[in-house]
């Protein structure tokens, strides 16, 4: 019986596919706290540009990341990294930062940073993790792995509808070749493709999986 024991839910998965509204949904379901990785990789980003940084020198970037001053918090169900006291909820969502955050996150420095405080997130109770290693690389133990993708198209057209123009094929072709803990479909992850679903309907077949999980785990009747 392991009723008492804290669970990871991994969520990983390309831009766009839908990986922090189903995240958020299954999160609030379960009464789980939701972890937005690919903000702490933009936080980084966004404040590498801010101390003028080349993002594409490594030895800068490890450097900066075993530097900063960062305090990780819980708030409403959601964990979020400070950076000098201070979270840049809006500055992370810009183009510029998403055009910085590929470069910063192939650093094996910056990997293994985050690892490490992704792992400490578990202080905050059982969790809701997206991101894009979350099952290979960060909770690799966890038997909760879930990757989502969606067409190319799907993917533009969310992104478009917030104003967003980013070219998302080629993020995810960084974020796949990278050598450090390049996007994968974890080892025994379901897969789910939301192209033609609804948050609702996709986040759904997340919960279902997770309760019968649960079930043969022994955690719920
Ligand atoms: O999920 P989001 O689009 O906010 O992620 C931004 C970027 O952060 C990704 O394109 C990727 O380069 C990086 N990232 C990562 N590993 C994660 C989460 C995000 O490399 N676990």
């Amino acid at each position: 019986m392991k009723a008492d024991e804290k669970i990871v839910i991994a969520i990983d998965g390309t831009s766009a596919s839908g990986k922090s509204t189903n995240a958020r949904l299954v999160a609030k379901a379960l009464g789980f706290v939701y972890v937005d990785t690919g903000a702490m990789y933009r936080t980084l980003a966004w404040y590498a540009g801010k101390s003028r940084i080349d993002v594409h020198d490594p030895k800068a970037v490890g450097q900066l990341c075993r530097q900063w001053r960062t305090k990780l918090m819980c708030v409403d169900g959601a964990v979020r990294l400070l950076v000098d006291n201070y979270f840049p909820e809006k500055e992370v969502r810009t183009d510029e930062t998403s055009a910085l955050v590929p470069h910063v996150a192939a650093v094996p420095k910056v990997r293994d940073w985050m690892k490490q405080k992704q792992r400490d997130c578990i202080e905050f109770g059982s969790l809701v993790m997206e991101g894009r290693d979350i099952g290979s690389n960060v909770f690799p133990e966890t038997n909760y792995k879930f990757y989502i993708d969606a067409a190319l198209g799907a993917r533009s057209k969310r992104r478009e509808a917030e104003g967003v123009n980013e070219d998302l094929a080629a993020r995810d072709q960084r974020d796949s070749q990278r050598a450090a803990a390049p996007l994968m479909v974890p080892l025994g992850a379901v897969m789910i493709d939301t192209s033609s679903q609804t948050p609702q309907e996709s986040s759904e077949m997340i919960l279902d999986k997770v309760r019968s999980q649960m079930r043969d785990e022994g955690r719920i009747d």
